[in-house]
């Protein structure tokens, strides 16, 4: 908690708007609040090491309450990080500058399902496999599966525009939102247009999307919902290369076969992630893939998959492994199956058009394998979220015994960082496709960016003159 008169002042007006058990100032929960998932807080405290936390933890329950909060922490200049779940990987929550975290669990209500229009109207706080499990007692779905759909929210998948694993058919997280409700830094409680896709001018909600609270706090959203599909089937080939498979995922997605999952995992991933997580010993490149909706055109989408595949040199495994992965698909990402410290581990995600796919992969494995040669650095990756025009590709460095001492890890650990987003710059790739920035990627976005950094920049200050919304995060400093 700050100091003095003036902390004590701030925590009691904070108090005033949400209630005095909705405050905590308690060094244990100000702990919890430090961190996220992301490697260099975790591996920070694993060595001993410790990590700026918020002064003040508050839980509204209302837009109103989040807009009182932001008019506190504006005249006080004060630092407000919005939280969801937490479960984030860059580093978007940590509260560097201290500051008020505002916790949006407590905003955690379904508003509406419309059965006609196919939508769901919620607060931002809901947890995600909640929200998911309301839906299902009506047949119907929210078709964005992100690994950490348990301990993510609704406002935490719109945040760092995140993919679900069935993306490829469904869109990213940010392509389901018809309209939100946003607290702005200033306290005023505005409104998307209902629909997105009306022609009235620039569309201003995309603006929101991928802010990751820099720009203020989402407190609802209507999201357009599915029907639960009658079937979903699932596929696995096994391709010698990757020239091949990555053709054949092409094809797929050129000619509009519609597949909800193409996961394509390269040599590396097959003979480790696929054998460790599915007990598959296979050499090669293991391709699942996975058409869903009524039976009997999906049928027909896979048969199309198949003759593409086939036709490219693939060795048809069937369905059961392809099933076999669907069930266990969450396993890749959690203990004890994920990558874990005292590892140094870090997920450097790329998104780019076909034609630079391959060259892009190669070009990462070689800078990093090659570059830090001396601390034996692993390139795995696979290639996850598919569109008409590219795919992600989702890579990852891996170094079993890095640096013990927290501050050299955490150089060797930026260092590793950097060689990925350049070599990914400079071969036509994003900088990522699904994880957001936050603080991790933040001083790379001048380099994303270009000439168009300034305008970025200049929208931040109008939106939020004082500075006060998550500073540090995407890029922009504290002014
Ligand atoms: C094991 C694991 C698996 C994962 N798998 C996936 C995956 O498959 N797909 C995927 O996309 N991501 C994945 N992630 C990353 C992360 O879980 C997602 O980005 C998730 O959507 C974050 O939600 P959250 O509620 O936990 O957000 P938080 O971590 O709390 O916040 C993330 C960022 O959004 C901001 N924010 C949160 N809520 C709001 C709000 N209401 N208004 C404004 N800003 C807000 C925060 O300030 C922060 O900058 C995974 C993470 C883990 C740990």
């Amino acid at each position: 908690m700050r100091q003095g008169i003036q902390g004590e002042m701030i925590r009691s007006e904070l108090a005033d708007v949400v209630g005095e058990e909705y405050i905590s100032t308690e060094e244990t929960d100000r702990l919890i609040y430090s961190t996220d998932w992301s490697w260099m807080p975790q591996m920070w405290l694993d060595r001993g090491e410790r990590l700026a936390t918020p002064d003040y933890i508050v839980h509204p329950a209302s837009a109103e309450e989040i807009s009182a909060i932001l008019k506190i922490a504006n005249t006080y200049r004060i630092p407000v990080i919005p939280w969801g779940g937490g479960s984030g990987t860059q580093g978007g929550t940590l509260p560097i500058y201290g500051g008020i975290t505002v916790d949006t669990k407590r905003l955690d209500k379904i508003i509406a399902i419309d059965t006609q229009s196919l939508t769901v109207t919620a607060q931002a706080g809901i947890n995600g496999a909640q929200l998911e499990w309301a839906l299902n007692e009506h047949q119907l779905t929210l078709p964005h599966y992100p690994a950490s759909a348990n301990c993510a929210t609704l406002g935490g998948y719109l945040a760092p525009r995140g993919s679900g694993t069935i993306s490829t058919k469904y869109g990213k997280a940010e392509d389901m939102v018809l309209s939100m409700e946003l607290v702005l830094p200033d306290g005023t409680i505005i409104r998307t247009p209902p629909v997105p896709n009306h022609a009235s001018g620039p569309d201003f909600a995309r603006l929101f999307l991928g802010s990751e609270g820099t720009f203020g706090i989402i407190t609802e959203a209507t999201m357009q919902i599915d029907y639960l599909p009658e079937v979903r089937l699932l596929h696995a080939v096994l391709f010698a290369d990757l020239s091949n498979a990555l053709e054949a995922g092409r094809r797929m997605m050129t000619r509009r076969l519609d597949p909800m999952v193409i996961r394509l995992y390269d040599p590396s991933s097959t003979a480790s992630l696929v054998k460790e997580v599915l007990g598959y010993e296979l050499e090669g490149v293991y391709m699942v893939i996975g058409f869903d909706g009524y039976e009997e055109l999906a049928t027909l989408q896979e048969q199309y998959a198949m003759e593409i595949c086939l036709e490219l040199g693939a060795r048809d495994l069937g369905r059961e492994p392809g099933e076999r992965w669907w069930n266990h698909r969450y396993d890749f990402y959690f203990p004890p199956k994920s990558l874990q410290l005292p590892w140094m581990y870090g997920t450097v995600e790329t998104l780019s058009t076909y034609n630079n796919l391959e060259r892009i992969y190669h070009a990462k494995k070689q800078a990093i394998e090659e570059t830090y040669a001396e601390w034996n650095a692993r390139y795995i990756g696979h290639f996850s979220h598919w569109f008409h025009w590219g795919a992600s590709l989702y890579d990852r460095f891996i170094i079993e015994q890095p640096p013990q001492d927290a501050h050299q890890a955490l150089r060797l650990h930026n260092r590793i960082w950097t060689t990925a987003i350049r070599t990914s710059l400079e071969h036509g790739g994003m900088i990522n496709e699904h994880h957001g920035v936050g603080l991790k990627l933040a001083r790379y976005m001048r380099a994303q960016y270009g000439a168009a950094w300034p305008l970025l920049e200049a929208i931040k200050r109008t939106i939020d003159p004082n500075g006060i919304m998550n500073p540090g995060k995407l890029g922009f400093g504290i002014y």
